[in-house]
């Protein structure tokens, strides 16, 4: 009986908030970490560059998380593991992220951003999708009623290899998308880094589509790709933020450490 009333409580919230979430931290954690070695594990599917063989390259990327973590606007700065990989392939215009704090960014998307301010606005989104944990919120709507009761009497302890699983072909719905690009101006806005830079990705794919450039698939799921650099922008002002770029001195040298 005593699962009972935390359970009413959640039919009732779940219906009309998309920010419930029956997961902990500490499942988050777990399930970034899981899925985290089912990439170890597929080196064909997800080459990882090795942090020891390319140091200069991941001091890099590190140096822009943690100018990202430090900004005080990272609820779970300090909760979540936050670590950074880069996927060596070239021709892949992609980044994408895993509960807990893992962080995968293509060399295909390294290679094709000009500014760094760029990448750290699509760092800052992925970012944002961890720590407003995003995944978890939307296996709690997928999963619905009857995984919770077992996740909270502690029935299924194998549920998360399960919910792992379905993880990698996770998408993030519209509004979670929206919701990690005004996350990642709050995110930028108090670092070095110009607070609207995620929308000069999108600026840039905007340019150029037509001329041969393949819009990545987690975008072509989204064509409102204009509507998204407009509030990107819109938020960047309403925040009072600067926007004015950053000196982008190292940018070259990280794109040179790269394979
Ligand atoms: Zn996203």
């Amino acid at each position: 009986m005593r699962a009972l009333l935390p359970l009413i409580t959640l039919a009732t919230l779940v219906g009309c908030d998309s920010h419930v979430n029956v997961f902990s931290l500490d499942d988050d954690r777990q399930l970034g970490a899981d899925l985290h070695a089912q990439i170890l594990s597929t080196p064909n599917e997800y080459p990882l560059l090795a942090r020891e063989d390319y140091p200069e390259a991941y001091g890099h990327l590190d140096g822009v998380m943690d100018q990202i973590l430090a900004s005080g606007a990272v609820r779970h700065a300090d909760d979540f593991e936050w670590q950074a990989y880069i996927i060596h392939d070239d021709s892949t215009l992609n980044a994408f992220a895993a509960p807990g704090g893992y962080l995968y960014f293509y060399t295909g998307l390294i290679n094709y951003l000009e500014r760094e301010d760029h990448f750290a606005g699509v760092f800052a989104h992925e970012a944002a999708h961890v720590d407003r944990r995003h995944a978890t919120v939307q296996l709690t709507n997928a999963y619905g009623l009857s995984t919770l009761v077992d996740l909270l009497v502690g029935e299924n302890t194998g549920i998360l290899g399960d919910v792992a699983e379905s993880l990698v072909s996770l998408q993030f719905s519209r509004a979670h998308e929206f919701e990690a690009d005004e996350y990642s101006v709050r995110f930028l806005c108090p670092t070095e880094y110009a607070a609207d830079g995620t929308a000069g990705f999108f600026e840039k794919l905007l340019e150029e589509s037509g001329e041969g450039v393949s819009v990545p698939a987690f975008l072509s799921t989204h064509p409102d790709s204009q509507e998204r650099v407009d509030r990107v922008h819109a938020w960047a002002e309403e925040l009072g933020c600067t926007v004015e770029p950053s000196d982008n001195a190292d940018w070259a040298a990280f794109q040179a450490a790269l394979p």
